[in-house]
């Protein structure tokens, strides 16, 4: 499996697995599927409710701790030094670990929530620095963070974050964010990679799969990982599973990249990190 070496010095697969929507025996038996399908990343949240069902399918599976890459996040709504820290035991009691290899801000305080969301941000990434200088996190990171929000966080940050986890797929990627992320050394990972389905019966991502001989979701996938991101796709089907992860064998040329890049927007879910709860 082809890794990334974060900025402070963790691996991390480009490849891992979303869990969001997966929950109970579904959850259990999808991170056991994707574990023996050779995932080695898997991605949960509190909000996703899957906590447990994801750490029960990391023990079903037989796969030692060391060998995956676990991640979770801090709810939007218990952002703050004390909460995050109530917060993150809970989510490692849910999962029954005793540590955690990326811990992420789900989404940041900002404007429209908090007065002071510059101080709540910083409050909420203090607490993550200190549970990793303890060892109970390997990595911190953000998600859903734009520049204004990065910015911010520099002020006061003392480990500048590992990942920034945005939505990232075509018709909606980001590229100045993206590009502003990786010229800091955060590494940025993609949700939705697949728009949750609605790349499918796009005509130029079924002419560029069709030249490929792969599947559109591949070519999204692999578009994906040759822009340095890293991927979450998230199956409970082990087929899709499997077509998923199966993106080693073939290349995007510089054209069918540029292609890709330069689709008009589709598929955005609306979510914007400087109006939540609202969505456009
Ligand atoms: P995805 O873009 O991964 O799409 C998932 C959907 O696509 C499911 O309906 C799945 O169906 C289907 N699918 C998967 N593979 C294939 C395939 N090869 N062919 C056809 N259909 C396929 O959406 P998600 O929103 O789940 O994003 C991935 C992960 O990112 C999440 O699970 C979560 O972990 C994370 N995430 C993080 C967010 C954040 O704010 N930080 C926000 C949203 C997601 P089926 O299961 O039936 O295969």
């Amino acid at each position: 499996m082809q890794e990334i070496i974060l900025n402070d010095n963790q691996k991390i697969p480009v490849i891992g697995f979303g869990t969001y929507k997966a929950k109970a025996q579904v959850g259990v038996q999808s991170v056991i599927d994707a574990l023996s399908n050779g995932y080695r990343l898997i991605d949960t949240a509190a909000i996703y409710e899957n906590e447990e069902a994801v750490g029960k399918g990391i023990r079903a599976s037989g796969i030692p701790r060391d060998q995956i890459v676990v991640t979770t996040k801090v709810w939007r709504e218990v952002l703050g030094f004390k909460q995050t820290k109530a917060a993150f035991n809970k989510s490692l009691g849910r999962l029954k670990l005793d540590y955690i290899d990326l811990y992420l801000i789900h989404w940041p305080a900002n404007a429209r929530n908090y007065k002071n969301w510059q101080q709540i941000n910083a409050d909420t990434w203090r607490a993550m620095e200190e549970l990793q200088a303890e060892g109970k996190i390997r990595s911190i990171g953000v998600s859903n963070f734009w520049k204004e929000h990065l910015k911010a966080l520099f002020q006061t940050a003392q480990v500048i974050p590992a990942v920034n986890q945005i939505e990232f797929h075509p018709g909606y990627w980001q590229p100045e964010l993206t590009e502003f992320c990786q010229l800091q050394g955060i590494v940025v990972e993609s949700w939705s990679p697949l728009a949750r389905g609605g790349v499918f019966g796009n005509e130029v991502l079924e002419s560029i799969a069709n030249r490929q001989g792969k599947s559109i979701a591949q070519v999204c996938l692999r578009w994906v990982i040759q822009h340095d991101v890293i991927v979450i796709p998230k199956s409970t089907s082990t087929k899709r599973m499997e077509e998923n992860i199966s993106l080693f064998d073939f290349e995007l040329s510089d054209e069918e990249m540029k292609q890709i890049d330069d689709l008009p927007e589709f598929g955005f879910s609306g979510e914007l990190p400087n109006i939540w709860p609202d969505r456009i």
